[in-house]
């Protein structure tokens, strides 16, 4: 029997969006369902940003015994070090399936009832949920309702996956056996951060990349690092490139791709891993029954500044919405309009969402580049400070790959517009990166902070004294 429910709040998927706007909607007393169609977590923390930085940490720990075995830093190691992929898998499963838990808990403790099914709209207000083999479960009827379904890896029509040979970042992250060769189509973030990691790990790494550098979305200064880091660990790279087929031939797959004089070049990969960009998923849940109108360019779902669909009482966040394609803006959406609904008054309106590359090394940004602040018009100062001048950073080998903390800031009254930095362990600096920018900080501001001594904060001090024209330890 189809079980009837009703309830102020509905949140179709759970992933970083969906959860916290249920959690937070179950806090604000709201009568709160939300529907899953997989597991709680979505693809952050269940074929996303978490295994993604598991395998990556893993990777780190395996280069850098390899380095022991040639008696780094005076620790020597023996014997062999080798790979256990089933092993390392189980592992990240481990740390998936605690946050999995973790998730659920904390929705239970809100008291929101969590229904695990396949969610399909009927009209505005309606859902009915199916279970795995499309039985119907529930009929749901809500007074409002947050879509948060998310968006899913974009698939080449002319040699779609199988996550056996050709593989989606969530084959990707599921696979047993580490490939001798791999080829990845697309040098964006999530193809560039499987490929240093694989490569650490010991696979041969191929990049085809259709533009004419890795990463574009990032100027040529802070990819340069990265691209010297490929370099040198024999990553090939070939940028103006198109994959234009794969043969699976028994356990290999045939890549054949054209360059820019419009040649053809084959070659034989154990697998082919494509990272072409994500999808906003919008097919398939009875979307087109609610009423949602799409954004102009008719791929993601139209919001205003609230994530107010133009259907009363509907509300769309995260992926399905558009770019920047990230977890934390999907949790700030989330727990934006929960808050929307109880009756507070609020616009999604961020000074910067940051962005972070977890590749070797790592790159963040946050607000915006010298470029980008000028091409808005603005006059800036620009000051770089090197992370081989840190201390921290030596200790802990941060420096290694020539990286840097850079800070944009208005030239007339030294409001920082943008921060960005290049480095292993940068991506935690960002935290400190955002603030500035979201509290309005000027150049003094930072200047006048006492930054603990030695972390790698005091880069991020000294690039803010050398925009001053008055670093320390730098000329
Ligand atoms: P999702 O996380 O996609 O969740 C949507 C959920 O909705 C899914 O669980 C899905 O099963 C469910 N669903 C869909 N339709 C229905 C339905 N009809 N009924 C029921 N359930 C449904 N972002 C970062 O910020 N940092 C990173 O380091 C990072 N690394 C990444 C690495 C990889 C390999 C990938 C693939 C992504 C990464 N991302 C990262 C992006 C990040 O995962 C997404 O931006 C984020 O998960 C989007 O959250 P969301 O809530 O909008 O959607």
């Amino acid at each position: 029997m189809v079980e009837q429910i009703s309830c102020q709040v509905l949140v179709v998927g759970a992933g970083p969006g969906g959860y916290v706007a249920a959690i937070r909607a179950g806090q604000l007393g709201l009568d709160t369902v939300i529907v899953e169609g997989d597991k709680a977590g979505g693809t952050c923390l269940i074929r996303g940003c978490i295994p993604s930085k598991a395998i990556i940490h893993a990777a780190e720990k395996f280069e850098s015994l390899k380095q022991h075995q040639q008696g780094h830093m005076g620790l020597c190691i023996d014997g062999d070090v080798s790979v256990n992929m089933a092993a390392l898998l189980s592992w990240k499963d481990e740390i998936v399936n605690k946050l999995n838990t973790g998730v659920e808990a904390l929705l239970k403790a809100a008291k929101v009832r969590q229904i695990n099914g396949w969610g399909s709209f009927i009209d505005g207000k309606t859902c009915i949920v199916s279970d795995g083999d499309g039985n119907k479960i529930v009929h749901i009827s809500a007074e409002n309702v947050i879509l948060a379904t998310g968006s899913s890896p974009i698939d080449l029509p002319f040699m779609p996956a199988d996550e056996k040979h050709i593989l989606t970042s969530t084959g990707a992250l599921d696979i047993d056996e580490l490939p001798a060769k791999v080829a990845i189509i697309g040098g964006g973030y999530i193809g560039l951060e499987l490929g240093c990691a694989m490569r650490k790990l010991g696979s041969e790494v191929t990049v085809i990349e259709g533009l004419d550098s890795v990463m574009a979305i990032f100027d040529a200064e802070l990819r340069r690092p990265l691209e010297r880091w490929l370099r040198k660990n024999g990553i090939i790279v070939h940028t103006n490139c198109l994959a234009q087929g794969a043969e699976v031939k028994g356990s290999e797959v045939d890549l054949s791709w054209k360059n820019g004089d419009d040649e053809i070049t084959t070659e034989t990969f154990d697998r082919v891993l494509v990272t072409v960009g994500r999808k906003p998923n919008t097919q398939g849940w009875g979307l087109e029954e609610t009423g949602v109108k799409m954004d102009e360019s008719g791929l993601f779902v139209a919001v205003d500044s609230q994530c107010k669909t133009n259907m009363r009482g509907i509300y769309a966040i995260g992926d399905l919405i558009g770019e920047p394609m990230l977890a934390h803006k999907a949790s700030a959406q989330g727990e934006m309009v929960a808050e929307i609904i109880s009756g507070e008054d609020h616009e999604f309106d961020p000074v910067a969402i940051p962005a972070i590359v977890f590749t070797e090394p790592e790159i963040v940004s946050v607000g915006l580049t010298p470029a980008e602040a000028e091409a808005a018009g603005e006059s800036v100062k620009v000051g770089k400070f090197p992370l081989a001048a840190n201390g921290r950073a030596l200790t802990l080998e941060a420096e290694k790959t020539g990286g840097f903390v850079r800070v944009v800031a208005r030239e007339s009254d030294h409001v920082i517009l943008g921060i960005q930095a290049v480095g292993s362990h940068v991506a935690e600096l960002s935290g400190e990166f955002t603030l500035a920018l979201e509290m309005g900080a000027v150049l003094e501001d930072i200047a006048a902070t006492i930054h603990a001594h030695p972390t790698m904060t005091e880069a991020f001090h000294e690039a803010v004294l050398k925009t001053l024209g008055r670093a320390i330890h730098s000329n």
